[in-house]
């Protein structure tokens, strides 16, 4: 039975990405890997939308937010955060711990981070807003560039947690004034986990001077030095960029474009579809609904996976609190039109068996 996965990161790793690994190893301090580093940072621009300098840490995409933090701001500083769920809270408890002062601005769940509602906190104090691209608990997108014209002509540093989004939703960090954008290996570049990827605004950059923070392994500065010759400060995970290196090119040649509206249809016949048979989605509209992964409300959603995991059809579940009542479907990667309705038919088998 061949098996078809729809998960949220770490996401299936397509066979050419993986062959492409098969290969010596060599180090990091050679033009062999130069070559890679410039070919990666030059696509990831593209993904990015901008034309700002990348850099490539090896962490996941955790390690690239907390270099947002310690890089960028100080202890003490006020920044704000919607919050849409799991992960924007987890972006606000790092920036607590790291000693930040922190407005959370809740929304409810299922809904997006709203603009208007979130602009009377920015106030003349407000270092920093940070807002989740792709909240990947609850299945909403937020749109990023509303919050780019609250932002662009003030002091406040505009950061995003793109993580589920960069590869899979448009992104385009400069026409929207996006001052740090972060993302992983393992979710729409369907690679393996252990690189993240961080670009900076020259705003963003000009706040580096100012941090307090200490910082060796995560400081940008040595990142800034160490990129002109297109290398890392220290051993990346070089298997790791050769396989993103891979996957950046397959997208490339299907195009970026295309791959990002080839996701956009695959979800948007994937909630059609959920639809007809009875099935809502966490997110309040259509119109916020991402495209990258779909939380589905479900009566018993370990029952529900089991089931489809019996037919061969891997997904992935809910996110704390609602691990039971609700499951999510990742449309990120290599998901194709056929992969979509075959598990359509399965889970209108599941539900059929049941009712
Ligand atoms: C997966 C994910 C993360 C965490 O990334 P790690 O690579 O596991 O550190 C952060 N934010 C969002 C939105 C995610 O989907």
């Amino acid at each position: 039975m061949k098996k078809r996965t729809f998960l949220c990161g770490p996401v299936e790793i397509p066979d050419f990405v993986l062959k492409s690994l098969h290969r010596e190893s060599f180090s990091h301090r050679t033009p062999e890997y130069e070559d890679i580093h410039r070919d990666v940072v030059a696509l990831m621009q593209k993904v990015f939308g901008t034309s700002r300098d990348i850099y490539v840490v090896t962490a996941s995409g955790t390690g690239a937010m907390e270099a947002s933090i310690t890089n960028c701001f100080s202890p003490g500083d006020h920044v704000v955060v919607p919050i849409v769920g799991n992960f924007s809270t987890q972006f606000s408890t790092m920036l607590q711990k790291f000693g930040l002062k922190v407005t959370e601005v809740p929304f409810e769940y299922g809904a997006s981070a709203d603009p208007s509602v979130v602009e009377p906190y920015l106030k003349e104090d407000v270092k920093g807003l940070f807002v989740v691209h792709n909240e990947s608990s609850s299945g909403v997108s937020n749109d990023l560039e509303a919050f780019g014209k609250l932002t662009r002509d003030t002091p406040i540093l505009l950061v995003t947690d793109s993580v589920s989004g960069a590869g899979g939703l448009p992104l385009k960090m400069d026409e929207w004034g996006v001052d740090i954008v972060i993302t992983a290996s393992q979710k729409c570049l369907m690679s393996p986990a252990g690189l993240s990827f961080i670009a900076l605004s020259a705003k963003a950059e000009a706040a580096m001077e100012h941090s307090s923070f200490p910082s060796y392994y995560f400081g940008l500065d040595r990142f800034k030095e160490k990129s002109v010759i297109h290398q890392t400060p220290t051993t990346p995970g070089i298997y790791t960029l050769i396989a993103v290196q891979r996957a950046l090119h397959y997208l490339n040649e299907e195009g970026f474009e295309q791959a990002l509206q080839r996701t956009k249809s695959n979800a948007e016949r994937l909630r059609q579809g959920l639809k007809e048979l009875g099935l809502d989605l966490v997110a309040k509209d259509g119109a916020i609904a991402s495209d990258t992964l779909s939380t589905v409300r479900v009566p018993d959603a370990k029952d529900f996976r089991k089931k489809l995991k019996e037919k061969g059809f891997i997904i992935a579940g809910g996110l704390p609190p609602h691990t039971e009542d609700t499951v999510r479907i990742g449309t990120m990667g290599y998901v194709f039109k056929e992969d979509i309705e075959a598990l359509l038919s399965a889970i209108k088998e599941v539900l059929n068996h049941d009712s």
